[in-house]
């Protein structure tokens, strides 16, 4: 073959390939798109979007955020939806968006895989929002910084008010982060609202920062930066394994917990995607993805291995969460703007 004709065919051949290429390429985009608001950590989240992407050819476009913050989101947008999923964090603030019309019913056939308290938020919420994970509120401290400055290690809610912990307690805000509503939540079923209004204030004492995300204090005191920090218990086992030196505790008092939950948005664009994601995500498979992420809450489908890390719920005093009430909008307005009135302002 001529040096001119082998030249012919290269570029035939070329054309070829990019003519197929572009037939790829467009068969995925014609797969579709989905746009997700995802509550758990960025590191979950990438690994959930990565793995959909590659199942489905559907394209993910994922922002993280904080629980509170995606509920006033996907209020804000709810004349013009930009999400079409929102998956993970804390169910208060998916019950609040379910009763106010801002989610879609939806009935997946993947619910006879669920465990019961994943079915049971969804039959509170009308079929709007669905149980993935759950997992249980505690605290963790650094004890290399509890041995040094000498302070009694704490073991219950009560021990984070001691004068020793002046300065020395992290936790987020409830606004934004489902955590933190979980906490206010919590001390208000275990101690009654009055007296539980008076430990929040005197642990206002106490707390050096309220956070934007609830995950936030558990890197804090693994680095040190402060003593001991508010979270979900699995949050404090994810810096255990990466060897910080964490205690991680289930206060003695009790404890509540969260249903980590996935709602379809209300008049999403990506309607189709968005079912496809909904029973992606409750699959087995999907599930394992969390404990893969470093995640350590109990999966919703009855068949996800419980990751041996995971803090187990049957070893902690759970309190019976009524996460009807606590997740309906006029209680969680309430208890917000209670506290954003009488603790958060406190000097
Ligand atoms: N990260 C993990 C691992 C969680 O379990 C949860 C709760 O669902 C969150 C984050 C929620 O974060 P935030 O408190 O910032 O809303």
């Amino acid at each position: 073959m001529s040096l001119k004709k082998s030249f012919a065919a290269a570029t035939a051949m070329a054309g070829a390939i990019t003519a197929l290429s572009f037939m790829a390429a467009g068969s995925a985009r014609a797969q579709g798109a989905l746009v997700m608001y995802c509550g758990v950590q960025e590191e979950w989240c990438r690994a959930m979007t990565t793995a959909f992407e590659r199942e489905t050819g559907i394209k993910v476009s994922m922002t993280r955020k904080s629980s509170g913050e995606i509920y006033a989101q996907v209020k804000a947008e709810s004349q013009n939806p930009r999400a079409d999923i929102w998956w993970g964090g804390t169910g208060d603030p998916h019950m609040q968006a379910a009763e106010e019309g801002l989610t879609e019913e939806y009935k997946s056939p993947k619910m006879s895989e669920l465990q019961d308290w994943a079915v049971r938020q969804w039959e509170q919420s009308k079929n709007r929002t669905v149980g993935i994970y759950s997992g249980a509120l505690g605290f963790g401290y650094n004890t290399d910084l509890v041995q040094s400055k000498k302070i009694p290690e704490p073991k219950c809610w009560a021990d984070l008010l001691k004068p020793e912990l002046k300065d020395e307690v992290q936790v987020a805000d409830p606004n934004s982060s489902g955590t933190a509503y979980t906490l206010l939540a919590t001390i208000v079923q275990i101690m009654g609202e009055d007296k539980g209004f008076e430990y929040l204030k005197a642990l206002h004492k106490n707390v050096n920062q309220y956070t934007k995300s609830g995950a936030a204090p558990a890197k804090a005191v693994a680095l040190g930066e402060t003593t001991a920090g508010i979270t979900f218990m699995h949050d404090m086992v994810t810096m255990v394994v990466d060897k910080a030196p964490v205690k991680v505790v289930a206060p003695c008092e009790g404890t509540g917990y969260e249903i980590g939950s996935m709602s379809i948005i209300k008049g999403a664009k990506n309607m189709d995607s968005a079912k496809k994601f909904y029973d992606w995500a409750l699959t087995a498979d999907a599930q394992k993805l969390g404990a893969d992420a470093k995640s350590y809450q109990v999966p919703s489908n009855k068949n996800t291995p419980v990751p041996p890390q995971a803090p187990k719920l049957t070893d902690i005093k759970l309190i019976n969460f009524d996460f009807a009430k606590y997740g309906s909008s006029a209680e969680r307005k309430r208890l917000l703007s209670k506290w954003d009135n009488e603790v958060k302002n406190l000097p």
